[in-house]
């Protein structure tokens, strides 16, 4: 099992899940952030922690793109474990539908 971040991290990347995984296995992308299937621990203290309720556990169903995209994009992106600033737009995608097909980057973020 592990914990998988979703389609509601688009553009809202908060970055409060990272200050609290005692893995440090969250990788960033330029505009979402995802966590490594490999390194998580299923620990959940990142799940609450998100105001987008993006982070999800994969015993949800009908995660499995998810899950891919968590797998794929961690292991091309760089690892970041500090809170950076959001975006100031953040607020606005908030609860946006299908970010993932119209707004997903695969660029990598600029990590820690
Ligand atoms: S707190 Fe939620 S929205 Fe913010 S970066 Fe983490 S998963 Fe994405
Ligand atoms: S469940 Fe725990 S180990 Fe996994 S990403 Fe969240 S905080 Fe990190």
């Amino acid at each position: 099992m592990t914990y998988v971040v979703t389609d509601n991290c688009i553009k809202c990347k908060y970055m409060d899940c990272v200050e609290v995984c005692p893995v440090d296995c969250f990788y960033e992308g330029e505009n979402m952030l995802v966590i490594h299937p490999d390194e998580c621990i299923d620990c959940g203290v990142c799940e609450p922690e998100c105001p987008a309720e993006a982070i999800k556990p994969d015993t949800e169903p009908s995660l499995e793109t998810w899950l891919r995209v968590n797998a794929d994009y961690a292991k091309r992106w760089p690892n970041i474990t500090q809170k950076k600033d959001a975006p100031a737009d953040a607020k606005e995608w908030d609860g946006i539908a299908d970010k993932f097909e119209a707004h997903f980057s695969a660029s990598p973020g600029t990590g820690d």
